[in-house]
C-alpha cells in the first residue's frame, strides 16, 4: 500500500483553562498530533466534565496504537479504534476521544495538502454563515429575567434566537405554563416575523412536549429543540410526527447508526455535534444520511475555537444548509478567538467577503456588530489551511502526562499549571508527549 511518507510521532492531550479560578470539569479539552514532516494537527473533545474522560481514553488506549501511522489513513485509523474501543462506550466519552482526533487528521490533512478543509470535502456553498443566538439557562428566570437576556442578544444582531431551558432533567413538565408563557413573551418582544427556536433541553414528557408544541407552532417558532429524553427514541419520532412545528434531536446522539434511528422515528431535524460524535468524517457522514432521508442537519455546537472552527468548515461545504450556526452565549471561552485573533494569516489565505448565505432567513446582520465581526473574522479564516485556528490566549492548566514511575504502565495523571502566569502559547515544546 502506497502511503504519504508521514508518519504520526507525537499526541498530546491537554486541557485549556479560561478563567484563572476555573474548575477542571470547566476547561476545554484539546489534542494536538504531531508528524515526522514537523507538521501538527489539533482537535477539540467534547468538554463535558472538562473532557477529562475523552482525553484519558486517547492517552491511554487509542495514541498508542496511532504511532507510527499515516495521517491520511484517519478513517481507516479510527474506525479501527472505534471497533477496537466500542465497549469503553460507544457513546460519549469514545465518541468524544475520537472526534478531537479525526478533527486533528483533518487539521493536518488540511496543513499537508495546503488547502482549507472545505476545499477536501468538496468545495463551500457559502463562505459566509449566519449564526442564531443560542440563549441558555431560562428554566430558571423570571419572564422578565428572560426578556431582559433576550434583549442583550439581539444587540449582536443575530439571524435568530434559540431560547434553551436547562432544567433539571430528573423533573419532567415542571412548569409547562411559565415555559409557554415565556415562548410567548419573548415572541412578542421580537414581533412576528423573528425566527425563534426553542430548547426544552429535554425536559417534558410526551404529554407535555406535544402541549408546549402545540403553543409554539400557534406563536410561529422555527424549530422545538429536544422536547423529550434524548434516550427514547420512539418517544421523541411521535412528538415530531404529531406535530407541524419542526422537533429536532442528536447532540445527544452519537453514532451514524443513533442519528438513522431518529430519522427513522421521524424526526426531521438531526443535530450531531462535531465534537460529540465522529468529528469532521463523522459529520459528513450525517450529512449524507441526513440528505439520503431528507431530513435537515443543523450541527449542534456549543464550543467557540476548535470545534467552533471544525464546524464551519463542515457548514460551509453542507449542500442544504437550512438554519444558521449556533453561537453560544459569550463567556470566557470565547476570548481567545473573539478578543485574540492571530496577527497574521499564514500564506495562501484568500478573503471572503461577506454577505447573507443562501437559504439564511432574511435578517440582515449588521456588519458593525462586534459579535458579529468575529463571527465573520473566523468564517474568513476557513481560508487558511486546515482548520486555520490558532489558540492564542489559551491558558494550557492541566495536561495528563505519562508517568513511568506509577506502578500501572499507561496511567496518567492530571497535573496543574501554576496559577497566574502569562498566557502562553500552545507550542508542542510544552506539551507532554505520549510516544
Ligand atoms: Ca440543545
Amino acid at each position: 500500500m502506497q502511503g504519504t511518507g508521514m508518519r504520526i510521532t507525537d499526541i498530546d492531550v491537554f486541557q485549556v483553562s479560561w478563567a484563572a479560578d476555573d474548575r477542571p470539569q470547566q476547561r476545554s479539552a484539546f489534542v494536538r498530533i504531531h508528524t515526522d514532516a514537523g507538521l501538527s494537527g489539533i482537535g477539540e473533545a467534547s468538554p463535558m466534565q472538562g473532557g477529562l474522560a475523552s482525553l484519558s481514553i486517547i492517552a491511554r488506549d487509542i495514541a498508542p496504537g496511532l504511532i507510527g501511522k499515516d495521517p491520511l489513513d484517519h478513517a481507516v485509523l479510527l474506525d479501527t479504534a472505534f471497533h477496537t474501543f466500542v465497549k469503553l462506550g460507544p457513546e460519549g466519552a469514545l465518541t468524544g476521544a475520537l472526534a478531537a482526533l479525526d478533527i486533528a487528521l483533518w487539521d493536518l490533512k488540511g496543513k499537508f495538502l495546503g488547502q482549507p478543509i472545505y476545499k477536501l470535502l468538496g468545495g463551500a456553498w457559502r463562505t459566509s454563515l449566519p449564526f442564531y443566538a443560542s440563549i441558555g439557562g431560562n428554566g430558571m428566570r423570571s419572564v422578565d429575567q428572560v426578556l431582559r437576556v433576550v434583549e442583550t442578544r439581539l444587540k449582536d444582531n443575530p439571524a435568530a434566537v434559540k431560547i434553551r431551558f436547562d432544567n433539571d432533567r430528573n423533573r419532567l413538565d415542571g412548569d409547562l405554563p411559565g415555559d409557554i408563557a415565556k415562548a410567548k413573551a419573548v415572541r412578542k418582544l421580537v414581533g412576528d416575523g423573528f425566527p425563534l427556536a426553542f430548547d426544552a433541553n429535554n425536559g417534558y414528557s410526551t404529554g407535555g412536549a406535544i402541549r408546549v408544541g402545540r403553543a409554539l407552532e400557534e406563536l410561529g417558532y422555527w424549530w422545538f429543540e429536544e422536547p423529550v429524553q434524548h434516550y427514547h427514541v420512539k418517544a421523541m419520532g411521535e412528538v415530531a410526527r404529531r406535530l407541524d412545528i419542526t422537533v429536532s434531536a442528536g447532540e445527544q446522539t452519537y453514532t451514524l447508526a443513533g442519528v438513522a434511528d431518529l430519522i427513522a422515528a421521524g424526526v426531521r431535524m438531526v443535530q450531531p455535534d462535531i465534537v460529540k460524535m465522529g468529528g469532521i468524517t463523522g459529520l459528513v457522514r450525517c450529512t449524507a444520511l441526513a440528505q439520503a432521508h431528507g431530513a435537515e442537519l443543523v450541527p449542534h455546537q456549543t464550543q467557540p475555537t476548535i470545534g467552533h472552527m471544525a464546524s464551519l468548515h463542515l457548514s460551509a461545504s453542507q449542500l442544504h444548509m437550512t438554519k444558521p450556526c449556533e453561537l453560544n452565549d459569550p463567556s470566557t471561552r470565547m476570548h481567545a478567538v473573539f478578543d485574540n485573533p492571530p496577527p497574521s494569516r499564514s500564506t495562501g489565505c484568500s478573503t471572503c467577503r461577506p454577505g447573507p448565505a443562501s437559504g439564511s432567513p432574511s435578517t440582515k446582520p449588521n456588519w458593525r456588530n462586534a459579535a458579529y465581526r468575529s463571527a465573520e473574522r473566523r468564517v474568513r479564516r476557513l481560508d487558511c489551511a486546515g482548520i486555520g485556528a490558532r489558540l492564542f490566549s489559551c491558558r494550557r492548566s492541566h495536561q495528563f502526562r505519562r508517568r513511568p514511575c506509577q506502578s500501572k504502565p499507561g496511567s496518567f495523571a492530571p497535573e496543574s499549571a501554576p496559577r497566574g502566569e502569562a498566557p502562553p502559547r500552545l507550542s508542542p515544546a510544552s506539551c507532554s508527549r505520549i510516544r
